[in-house]
């Protein structure tokens, strides 16, 4: 049996739990979590890194701090996890979904500048399976209409777009280091501040609107309550396991690539016949192997596909029902434009196992059902 996904685990994590408990100090902003801070700091060049509890809070804290309000209008993808919306919709926004582009699954940033109203707070480029989204244009227009840019990369954790790192363009990046990610805490996250100003801010927030961090720096002699937050402190057994995973960050990276490479290889002489498309790498982009995932005709021979794959007890999934279909997506969003590829590209998408540790055998196995599935 091959699963869609299994959990990274690359040998150190153990120890460095074990550690983290004979410390005895297992709440938030501990040892680990400072060496994960960071380490992300110094991938992603960032001002400043701070852990979170998912990559839903990471979001959840953007928003804040991109100070959207009750009433905001906000820019994003319609294919992308809930997530991404909810966290704007808690403050009081309305989501404006912008429709994708075929190649990348990305948000088409020529449609961008069209959705823009005088309402309109925020842009949210979500970089689909770690491939970058068009961020020149979008960082341009974001500035030309005083937007604040909040990368959702989720997906884009040492990737990168003409050798800058995901979710370090924007105002804000959101990372998330869930089970089914490249580097994994079981949950977990991370936002990426990139202006200095907004350091201070973010700190308060994520330790429930309290000025503790000060405090344990001995800037202030007592920790009040100083503006609103929660609790999106990462404990510090999930930042031990995942130090493990990201202090060599191209061990995990390299095993994917590999795996994508193959699929890609294998796979490139049924693309060349017309029976599938296979993803797109954009130049300048630097992908991280998040997913590998195959286009069929139509959401008929996607099902059939899957169906075949699962008889050899390989698992493939599909991805994102889109937002602006979805109940909640209705009541708190409009689509701008029309839905030329959102809905269309999304019905034929389907992803392939993909994890450290996949092997190539494996790769090679699930690559000759495909092939099956077409003779
Ligand atoms: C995984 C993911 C999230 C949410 O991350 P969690 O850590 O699960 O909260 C948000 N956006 C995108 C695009 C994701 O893939």
């Amino acid at each position: 049996m091959i699963s869609f996904n299994v959990p990274p685990y690359v040998g150190n994590e153990q120890n460095y739990i074990k550690q983290a408990v004979e410390n005895h100090k297992i709440c938030g902003d501990g040892e680990f979590t400072k060496l994960c801070n960071s380490k992300l700091e110094e991938m992603t060049k960032t001002k400043k890194a701070l852990i979170t509890t998912s990559g839903t809070s990471a979001l959840e804290m953007a928003s804040i701090l991109a100070e959207i309000k009750e009433g905001d209008e906000v820019i994003m993808p319609s294919y992308t996890f809930v997530s991404t919306a909810n966290a704007f919709v808690l403050r009081g926004a309305r989501i404006v979904f912008v429709d994708i582009r075929p190649d990348t699954m990305n948000i088409d940033e020529n449609l961008i500048e069209g959705a823009i109203t005088p309402l309109t707070k925020a842009v949210v480029p979500v970089h689909y399976a770690g491939v970058s989204c068009e961020m020149d244009k979008i960082l341009s227009i974001a500035k030309a209409h005083n937007l604040k840019v909040i990368e959702d990369a989720a997906q884009g954790v040492n990737a990168y777009y003409k050798g800058k790192a995901l979710g370090s363009m924007g105002d804000f990046g959101c990372f998330s280091f869930h089970e089914t990610k490249n580097y994994s805490s079981g949950e977990g996250g991370a936002i990426l501040i990139n202006n200095e100003c907004d350091v201070e801010r973010a700190e308060i927030i994520r330790e429930k609107g309290t000025n503790r961090s000060k405090f344990f720096r001995g800037q202030v002699d007592k920790y009040t309550w100083v503006d609103v937050g929660s609790s999106y402190l990462q404990s510090e057994l999930n930042c031990a396991y995942l130090y493990a995973q990201i202090e060599n960050p191209d061990l995990i990276n390299d095993d994917r690539l590999n795996s994508w490479n193959t699929y890609y290889k294998l796979l490139k002489p049924l693309e060349d016949e017309g029976k599938l498309e296979l993803p797109v790498i954009p130049d300048g982009c630097v992908h991280n192997a998040h997913m590998f995932y195959i286009k069929l005709k139509d959401i008929d021979e996607r099902s059939a596909m899957i169906k075949h794959l699962r008889q050899y007890e390989i698992g493939s999934v599909f991805h994102y029902i889109p937002l602006h279909t979805s109940l909640a997506g209705q009541r708190f969003g409009r689509f701008f434009g029309d839905d030329v590829f959102t809905t269309r590209e999304s019905e034929r998408l389907l992803r392939l196992p993909l994890y450290y540790g996949l092997k190539e055998n494996q790769v090679e196995f699930i690559c000759e059902k495909v092939k099956e599935f077409f003779r």
